[in-house]
């Protein structure tokens, strides 16, 4: 029977060490600033956005929605990024996704300072990622929330066999960089992999990103592996659910996240630690 990880508690803990940070920084004039910009009433992500914001609000963090009718035009967004790249008091820059169709995504991803790129999606900063950069700069969230829950449940990495499930620019891909630069052999898999299960059933640690409710099952899983389970699906009754199996898998593996609190939690945590790291770099930027 696989031990929990417990990613709510976790990401309690890192959001009390935030906390104190972030107090730290304002006896020194620094109150790190968070601006999230949403297009349009996407019901998801309004509900997504307002509990960021929550969370910042507790955490000490200035939190600013900045919310934009669906109409919006391309060079309206643009303008909004730029007065923001532009605004010394902010310090992380998040669009919120999806975008409406009239806006091209990677634009914008692109139009956000790298400095400010809370999400670590800019093309710079992957670049960075890939190239296993020893510099300060910031990671999709996600994966880099995961990489702290390896690191807390003292899960090996170093020569292990990662299987990471997905191949998304938010999920599978920076995962992959970050396993490997931690010296995982990595493996990704995805839609078009034969025999998928092959390499599943391989994985020392096995991440699935997928958005398909239950794809791994119990016989698709290393018996003791480290199972991560990124999805937030809907089962056929409208519970939250993930890509795991969970009751068969827990038999299996040695270690795995619930959905929900396992990654989610995670993920937000590890948008306000990083907000805080935004806010520290550019105190120092020019030394690094
Ligand atoms: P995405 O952009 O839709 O990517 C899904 C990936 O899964 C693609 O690479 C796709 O392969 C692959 N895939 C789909 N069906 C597959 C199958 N049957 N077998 C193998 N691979 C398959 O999704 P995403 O943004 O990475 O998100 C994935 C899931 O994680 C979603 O449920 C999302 O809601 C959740 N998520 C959760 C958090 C969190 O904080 N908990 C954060 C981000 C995402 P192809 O590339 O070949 O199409």
């Amino acid at each position: 029977m696989a031990e929990l990880i417990d990613g709510k508690q976790l990401a309690k803990q890192i959001n009390t060490k935030t906390k104190t940070e972030v107090a730290a920084l304002k006896e020194i004039g620094i109150t790190p600033k968070l601006v999230v910009v949403i297009v349009g009433g996407d019901a998801a992500s309004e509900i997504y956005v307002r509990s960021k914001h929550r969370k910042a609000e507790q955490i000490g963090i200035i939190s600013e929605i900045k919310a934009l009718p669906e109409t919006t035009t391309q060079a309206e967004l643009l303008a909004v990024i730029e007065a923001l790249n532009q605004d010394d008091q902010v310090h992380g820059i998040l669009v919120q996704s999806p975008l409406p169709s009239q806006i091209d995504e990677l634009a914008i991803t692109r139009a956000i300072a790298p400095t400010k790129d809370v999400d670590g999606f800019h093309p710079e900063n992957v670049g960075k990622l890939y190239t296993n950069a020893q510099l300060d700069f910031p990671v999709s969230c996600t994966p880099k929330g995961i990489m702290t829950m390896l690191e807390a449940y003292h899960v090996p990495v170093a020569g292990k066999h990662a299987v990471i499930v997905g191949r998304s620019n938010i999920v599978g891909r920076p995962m992959a960089a970050l396993l490997l630069n931690a010296s995982a052999t990595v493996t990704v898999v995805h839609s078009k992999t034969a025999d998928m299960m092959a390499y599943t059933r391989d994985a020392d640690i096995l991440v699935v990103a997928t958005g398909i409710a239950h794809l791994i099952k119990a016989a698709d899983v290393k018996p003791g592996a480290t199972v991560i389970d990124v999805g937030m699906d809907r089962d056929e009754n409208g519970k939250l659910t993930g890509d795991v199996d969970f009751d068969g898998v827990k038999e299996v593996a040695g270690l795995i996240t619930p959905v929900p609190g396992g990654v989610g939690p995670m993920t937000i945590a590890t948008l306000m630690q990083q907000t805080v790291e935004l806010a520290k770099w550019s105190e120092t930027r020019g030394t690094k």
